[in-house]
């Protein structure tokens, strides 16, 4: 097919979505909101129970983002975040229990804070970063803090989740931190920190790759998780799940752990003179047996060392020394950077870039006027896809000076003890230059 054969094809493509998102309207539901840029994710925030659909990746590189307690739906539409950073807890709390069944008034963080009834799915979140200092008790997880019956269906997430936390509760979950719903066809590949910067108060540790800790069901889920743990209390480690409770107590609920995958490890310290030291493939500790489990499958190593006075990371080393490697984006996939340590070989990727056509040439198919934008399209030189993007109006001619600036006069011109200034005044030309050019050539590139 030719470009403007497939031009024309995605323009219907895109025609069929936009009527799909608007006339999503079923039976007494409500339409769907298309999100293609952050700004349309910040909605989230002002009608937390509305129906989403994400319709396009989004970089969410240096934007700031505030966990979002959500009873809503959200359709990643196979639509990726990329680079979600979170260092906040979100405004929502809940009521958490250790395995006493004592209860602890609890926050959270994650894409969302909390999920209540809520539906996510389809979704990507991709290098997440989440990175909390919490003094009270807390459970971070990427896609939520906190889930209460809601459903996390073909989600995908990989990044690293740390939390430093000193309370009597706390924990990491490589897609939830704490709760009951479900998850299912879900894939995880995180790096998970968790760290007790109190050594006196006898805490309970949380950490899963999946969850860590309530009884949400799993099944289908593919986790790689690399887990760091260092507590003075009791650690709940799981390659899936590091508590699996029910609560509240009493509950008559019989959960599904099904067809699950787990690779990967936990590194952990039980700084403790009553070890129980929890750290199993799939679950930490078993609080209920009343679930179905089976078909689960797991290469994990349960890593536990004795020095408790470093905590543990997976970087320890003491001389770092980075090497970056960037690998392009290209038509269908992510471009990010590589980092090596030379001194150790501990490797880590991030900075991931959004999907980019290679175009070399472009052709002005529309010139701008003073009134009117112009178009210019290109053709991908690796897969043939045509771009067409915006050109900017051009700027208004400006009124011919009735006055020509005055030539200076050989007295006026610069003695030669000034001449140190003259490169300064030629950078300032080059750069109002510059400035002149953007302006007139400058091009803002639409999809
Ligand atoms: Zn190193
Ligand atoms: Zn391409």
């Amino acid at each position: 097919m030719n470009g403007y054969g497939k031009r024309v094809l995605a323009l219907l493509a895109a025609l069929i979505l936009a009527v799909s998102v608007s006339g999503a309207r079923a039976a007494g539901e409500e339409p769907v909101t298309g999100i293609y840029t952050y700004e349309d994710l910040l909605a989230l925030a002002e009608a937390p129970s509305g129906r989403y659909r994400l319709m396009d990746n989004i970089d969410m590189a240096g934007r700031a983002w505030t966990p979002v307690d959500f009873s809503g739906e959200l359709d990643g539409n196979g639509c990726a975040l990329l680079n979600l950073e979170v260092e906040t807890l979100g405004a929502g709390t809940a009521t958490t229990y250790d395995g006493n069944y004592k209860t602890y008034d609890t926050h959270f963080a994650g894409l969302f804070g909390t999920l209540t009834d809520a539906r996510v799915f389809n979704l990507e979140l991709c290098n997440v970063k989440v990175k909390v200092e919490a003094d009270t008790p807390c459970f971070i997880g990427s896609i939520a803090g906190y889930s209460e019956h809601s459903l996390i269906e073909g989600c995908r997430v990989t990044g690293i989740l740390e939390l430093s936390a000193h309370d009597r509760m706390f924990g990491v979950g490589g897609i939830v931190g704490y709760g009951s719903g479900s998850i299912s066809d879900t894939e995880a590949q995180v790096t998970l920190i968790c760290t007790d910067t109190d050594a006196e108060t006898r805490d309970e540790q949380f950490m899963g790759g999946a969850y860590a800790a309530g009884h949400l069901d799993l099944t289908g889920c593919t986790v790689d998780i690399d887990g760091y743990d260092s507590d003075h209390g009791y650690v709940h480690n799981g390659g899936l799940v590091g508590m699996y409770i029910l609560y509240p107590r009493g509950l008559d609920y019989e959960g599904t752990i099904t067809d699950n995958t787990v690779t990967g490890q936990i590194t952990f310290f039980e700084d403790n003179t009553n070890r129980r030291a929890y750290c199993d493939g799939f679950i930490g500790e078993i609080m209920n047996w009343t679930f179905i489990n089976g078909r689960n499958r797991n290469t994990f190593t349960r890593n536990e060392v004795f020095d408790y006075s470093v905590d543990l990371r997976p970087h320890m080393c003491d001389t770092p020394d980075l090497t970056r490697t960037v690998t392009e984006p290209g038509c269908d996939t992510f471009g990010y950077t590589t980092f090596q340590c030379k001194t150790c070989g501990y490797t880590y990727t991030d900075s991931y870039t959004l999907f980019q056509h290679k175009i070399t040439k472009w052709v002005t198919v529309k010139a701008p006027t003073e009134t009117e934008t112009g178009v210019e399209e290109g053709k991908c030189d690796r897969c043939g896809a045509v771009e067409a993007r915006e050109l900017e109006k051009l700027p208004p001619t400006p009124p011919v000076s009735e006055t020509p600036a005055p030539t200076p006069s050989p007295a006026e011109e610069p003695a030669p003890a000034r001449i140190g200034a003259l490169p300064i005044l030629a950078v300032g030309a080059v750069a109002a230059l510059a400035v002149g050019g953007l302006a007139v050539f400058g091009r803002k590139k639409k999809r």
